[in-house]
């Protein structure tokens, strides 16, 4: 392979073929599939995903190089795009049901999530998510509540996804070998979700809970609401417990007192 893997752009690309078969699997792809991949690099992925024969297929580089080299691998029945995909416009892809698959650069892998969390319309663009995530992150994401790992990453995954870890990956089946794990997660995103006028609340009551995650839960409230023992009362919330004790209706409910505390 004459190319030199770039690490500003999370290049690590999978080898193991028998790994690279089961995530494509994964995704049931039928002629009728709109398939999605995030950073194709090489195409090893790629490759596969084409063999299952889907209805369109589209993919996403950010690398010129590997663009190019693409280009010219697979010409006739793959639209590729020359993007970075944290500008990436979703909502052009509503109602695609799209099955999307990354081995994602683990720099943004987060940012993202988060981005399609934050889509109104998550539930008609895709209808499942096949990622790659270095395991610690992907441990944040499917964490239980009492956890440790349990915070701000796994209450807005929870708020629009389904998400569950399939397999832990070795660093060995990758080149050039990532410095720590990886885990593949199955996202579905779900059909009913708690209603927000703006997701931003959420995000901002997560953030102030989770700064004061050894605190017990009085301090965010105070920080949040001028009249937290009302909240306290009205969702029966202990004064003892702390962030990573409440579960995520919890906090849905709490963001939700919070969007609406001026009325
Ligand atoms: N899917 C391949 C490569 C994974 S490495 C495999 O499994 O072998 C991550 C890939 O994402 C690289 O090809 C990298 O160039 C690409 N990438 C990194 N940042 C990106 C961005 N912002 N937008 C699109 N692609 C990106």
């Amino acid at each position: 392979m004459n190319i030199v893997p770039k690490k500003s752009l999370g290049q690590n690309f999978l080898l193991n073929e028998q790994i690279i078969k089961q995530i494509v699997d994964l995704g049931k792809i039928t002629n009728d599939s709109i398939v999605m991949e995030i950073g194709p690099g090489t195409g090893n992925l790629t490759k596969e995903i084409l063999k299952k024969k889907p209805n369109k297929f589209i993919a996403i580089e950010k690398d010129k190089i590997l663009f190019s080299k693409l280009k010219n691998e697979f010409n006739l029945n793959v639209e590729l795009l020359n993007q970075d995909v944290l500008k990436f416009n979703w909502e052009n892809f509503k109602n695609q049901n799209i099955i999307l698959f990354g081995n994602l650069p683990y720099n943004i892998s987060s940012k993202l999530l988060i981005d399609w969390v934050r889509l109104s319309n998550l539930n008609c663009i895709f209808s499942k998510l096949i990622l790659m995530f270095q395991k610690e992150v992907a441990d944040r994401i499917v964490a239980d509540v009492n956890s440790k790992k349990y915070g701000r990453l796994t209450i807005l995954t929870e708020w629009k996804l389904e998400a569950k870890k399939v397999m832990d990956i070795d660093p060995e089946n990758f080149f050039p070998k990532p410095k720590v794990k990886s885990s593949l997660v199955y996202f579905k995103p779900k059909r009913e979700f708690f209603n927000f006028k703006n997701s931003r609340n959420l995000e901002k009551v997560t953030d102030i809970f989770f700064q004061n995650r050894r605190k017990m839960i009085k301090k965010p409230l105070n920080i949040l609401f001028k009249d937290s023992e009302r909240i306290i009362q009205k969702l029966k919330l202990n004064n003892s417990h702390r962030p990573q004790n409440l579960d995520s209706l919890t906090f849905f409910k709490i963001s939700k007192e919070y969007e609406d505390r001026i009325n």
